[in-house]
């Protein structure tokens, strides 16, 4: 499962089908031909163009699912609040055992 999307759209001086990263094709943009070397807008105006922008605004949402899944599978399992009670160090632990001592003394003073 590649994060790289891409999509697949034919160069306007050549006619040369490539493929270029869904990131990179965005309306107002260009795009660089691999097959005549020349440089390209991705012209909104032209229906051909049209739809391979669409197919990587689609491609790009795809990704960003995938990505917002994937982070939502690796996430930590949330973390249980801790009490404002629960003791940290030594000392804290050694103190609330002391106050626990200290009343079952009580209790066994009022009993
Ligand atoms: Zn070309």
């Amino acid at each position: 499962m590649s994060l790289n999307t891409l999509v697949e759209m034919s160069c306007p001086h050549c006619q040369k089908r490539f493929v270029e990263n869904a990131r990179l094709v965005r309306p107002g943009g260009k795009a660089w031909c691999p097959e005549c070397e020349q440089l390209f807008a991705l012209d909104e105006t032209n229906e051909a163009m049209r739809q391979v922008l669409s197919a990587a605004k689609a491609a790009r949402r795809r990704r960003k699912d995938r990505l917002a899944d994937l982070k939502l599978r690796w996430a930590d399992p949330p973390q249980a609040a801790t009490p404002a009670d629960t003791p940290r160090t030594l000392t804290d632990v050694l103190a609330v055992l002391d106050a626990l001592l200290q009343r079952l003394d009580d209790e066994n003073k009022a009993a």
